[in-house]
């Protein structure tokens, strides 16, 4: 038991599932269960302004179409306020944490975006003025002050920070291998160093290249041809998986694969490191492979 890999798939449900959350989803399932791992379901749904239970479903509708089983239970992050709270007040206890008032425009202000990708980087305005109210920032110490700034656990509003939650659900649910996209490469700091504040062992990251539409630009939620929705219409499982093993540099040729057939040939070598540009080539029903083609 102690020797087994956990890997996660923790998409938020805040529409339906992409070409992109999918190639995520293929990713992480293939690396641990080519190891004999268990693969878990979190269902991110701390925003719940824009998550909806009815995406979630979809969302485990469309997991299972793909054959991308998880195992155990679903982790709903909507449902773990009080762990999060509890870790909260340890790094409040530990003297880490203090209040923020600062409006977007004095954020805006008082830093310069950061050269790599625009975020901006918290200067510590208000390190030390004893404020009792605001969103909860987290002192982080010299090393990361340029990298991360100390930034938010919990916001003004009361919501838990992606940060805190991240980190408190993957260790506390025993992930030992987080894949996701490079886009959040960036988060590793600030999560490290929450694991080491709060005295949980760091999982394994991976972080894959993303997928891109024509213009460049990683699929999102207004790509509405490569949602799932749409997708399902027009092809089947094997070929979506196909089409993503054969791009991501696992399969030499396009050809309609299950999930499971894809496990013996699975390597992170094989991955590309650039990320893939989708053009006219998908959905394949486009070019002719679709399920009505009697030669497939
Ligand atoms: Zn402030």
């Amino acid at each position: 038991m102690e020797d087994k890999e956990i890997g996660r798939f923790a998409p938020s449900p805040s529409g339906r599932m992409h070409l992109g959350n999918v190639m995520c989803a293929l990713l992480s399932w293939l690396d641990v269960k080519s190891m004999g791992g268990e693969w878990r379901l979190r269902i991110e749904d701390i925003d719940t302004q824009r998550c909806k239970r009815e995406y979630a479903m979809r969302l485990m509708d469309d997991l299972t179409w793909l054959g991308l089983e998880w195992d155990g239970d679903v982790v709903w992050q909507s449902e773990r306020g009080d762990i999060y709270k509890q870790c909260l007040d340890q790094l409040t206890g530990m003297g880490l944490t203090y209040h923020c008032n600062c409006s977007r425009n004095d954020l805006m202000a008082a830093s310069a975006p950061h050269e790599a990708d625009g975020r901006r980087v918290y200067p510590g305005t208000c390190r030390g003025k004893g404020l009792s109210e605001g969103a909860v920032r987290i002192r982080v110490p010299v090393s990361l002050e340029k990298i991360c700034g100390d930034f938010i656990v919990q916001r003004r509003d009361g919501a838990w920070a992606y940060q805190l939650a991240v980190v408190v659900d993957d260790a506390l649910m025993g992930i030992t291998r987080v894949v996701r996209g490079r886009d959040l490469e960036t988060s590793v700091p600030q999560q490290e160093f929450l694991y080491d504040m709060l005295g949980f062992g760091k999982p394994v990251f991976v972080h894959h290249p993303l997928l891109c539409n024509a213009e460049g630009l990683r699929l999102c939620k207004r790509d509405k041809s490569m949602d799932m929705g749409v997708l399902r219409e027009m092809c089947r499982a094997e070929e979506i998986i196909g089409f993503l093993a054969f791009r991501t540099g696992l399969i030499p040729e396009e050809m309609p694969m299950a999930a499971d057939d894809l496990l013996s040939v699975f390597s992170w070598d094989r991955i590309t490191k650039e990320d893939i540009r989708i053009r006219q080539d998908f959905p394949p029903g486009a070019a002719g492979l679709s399920s009505g083609n009697p030669s497939s």
